[in-house]
């Protein structure tokens, strides 16, 4: 005897939501063999029903809250965008006691807390592994698998179109503005690429990383953020001449303050990163993640962080673990918030710096910079010239220090004559030194 059918809505049919739909469909008796009851599709809400969208037309509706409040709908998948209308529906469904699946990162990294408590309240599931690096199981694996272990960093490449374009600029050598509007062209990169290039969408899942690994609530307010729009081809060169590359990265890590105090930091930023670190050779627009815990140790995830049928995959694994608990009576991890550790500020985390300037053909010109560094206790570890006359470049690369002590050297540089501009500046990631 077949059971009794679960009752999906999907909510977007884009990118995402037309492979989750194509999916569902194609594979039916596989998710009904894989659940133990059929899934049925109730309804696709959309902007547009007109046209030849390639789903029975009866299906569609441009009345999402009317979907999601029918009485034969048990789970809710979110693949819209935005954040204010798919939150209301989030919350709607959730407080229905409706299993949601949400792939939205900009919608948790500010509402995880309200969205859980709902979740909580009804006791329906929140799931949203495609919310952070798309095909890549990350959130699973921190939520579920290493909940027995003590993760104290998880640092990742997880935008893809950052990595394209900085993969491009390093590989032809050409310059950022060139390498971003042909990634425009091929798809990569949206027609108004500020959220990605500028690292909101990579703060956004920092904020959802650090959250689950650190079970504290954090907000993309909370994440220090840079983006890649200043980076220049003369930078990739360098790199290149210090055996690293530049990646766009999301760090989440636990820290003790000098006052032995323990805290969290969220940062996004382009940093260098040497050619033998694993996150170095994830080129194009792959993701990957790092993930160290006390007793796994070092673990690497890596694969496809974005496009229609990967992040399907991640959200339709999300939609069978919701279904099997709609039929088998279970319940789906909670949110994990009880550490409730303090973010430190950026100042106080311990980075390296890369600092390129243009110098001028003076005597002297080495001493004087050395001194800015070392009035702040910042030791240096190299440093070099390049080229000779007014144009010359000075790089100077320093060992571990505070950020605060760092940035306020540099902010002194300027201000010396023998100084004509700092051209770059970047942190060093991926060593201890
Ligand atoms: P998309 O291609 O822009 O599709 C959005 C869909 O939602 C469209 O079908 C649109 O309808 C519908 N929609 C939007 N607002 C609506 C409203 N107010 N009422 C009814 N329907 C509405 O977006 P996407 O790329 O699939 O992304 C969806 C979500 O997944 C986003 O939260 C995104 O951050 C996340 N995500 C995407 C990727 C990816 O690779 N694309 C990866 C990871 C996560 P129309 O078709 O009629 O316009």
């Amino acid at each position: 005897m077949t059971s009794k059918p679960i009752g999906v809505a999907v909510l977007g049919l884009g990118n995402v939501g037309s492979e989750v739909v194509r999916i569902l469909t194609e594979n039916a008796e596989d998710f009904e063999a894989r659940i133990g009851a059929p899934l049925e599709i109730r309804g696709i809400a959309v902007r547009r029903v007109d046209g030849d969208r390639g789903v029975p037309t009866e299906l569609l509706t441009d009345d999402p809250a009317e979907l999601v409040g029918r009485d034969d709908v048990d789970i809710v998948v979110e693949v819209l965008g935005g954040i204010d209308i798919p939150r209301k529906l989030v919350l709607s469904a959730l407080e229905k006691g409706k299993s949601v699946i949400t792939a939205n990162k900009a919608l948790l990294a500010e509402y995880t807390g309200e969205l859980a408590d709902a979740a909580e309240k009804s006791r329906a599931d929140l799931y949203f592994e495609a919310a952070v690096a798309g095909a890549i199981p990350v959130v699973r694996p921190l939520m579920q698998s290493l909940a027995g272990d003590r993760v104290n960093k998880v640092a990742g490449i997880v935008n893809g179109t950052t990595n394209f374009i900085l993969s491009a600029m390093d590989e032809t050598g050409a310059d950022y503005a060139e390498t971003l509007a042909e990634a425009g062209r091929l798809g990569y990169a949206e027609a108004d690429p500020t959220a990605d290039v500028e690292g909101y969408d990579a703060a956004s899942k920092a904020a959802i990383l650090a959250s689950i690994a650190f079970h504290t609530r954090v907000t993309a307010g909370d994440v220090y953020r840079e983006g890649i729009s200043k980076i220049t081809s003369d930078d990739l060169e360098t790199a290149k001449s210090l055996d690293c590359t530049i990646k766009l990265l999301a760090i989440c890590e636990r820290i003790v303050t000098p006052k032995g105090k323990e805290r969290i930091s969220a940062r996004v930023y382009p940093a260098l990163v040497p050619l033998n670190h694993p996150l170095a050779s994830v080129n194009g627009a792959f993701n990957a993640v790092v993930v160290e815990a006390e007793a796994a140790g070092r673990l690497m995830f890596y694969g496809q962080g974005a496009g229609g049928a990967p992040t399907a995959s991640a959200v339709l694994g999300d939609l069978v673990m919701a279904a099997r608990n709609k039929f088998y009576g279970g319940r789906g991890p909670l949110e994990s918030k009880y550490a409730k550790l303090k973010v430190a500020p950026m100042g106080d985390i311990l980075t390296r710096y890369y600092v390129s300037m243009q110098v001028a053909d003076k005597p002297g010109v080495l001493a004087t910079v050395a001194a800015e560094f070392s009035k702040r206790d910042v030791s240096i570890s190299t440093v070099r010239q390049q080229g000779s006359g007014d144009g010359a470049r000075l790089v100077v690369v320093t060992h571990l220090a505070a950020d605060s002590a760092l940035s306020e050297t540099v902010a002194s540089l300027e201000q010396l004559d023998v100084v004509i501009h700092v051209a770059s500046v970047l942190r060093l990631e991926g060593t201890t030194v």
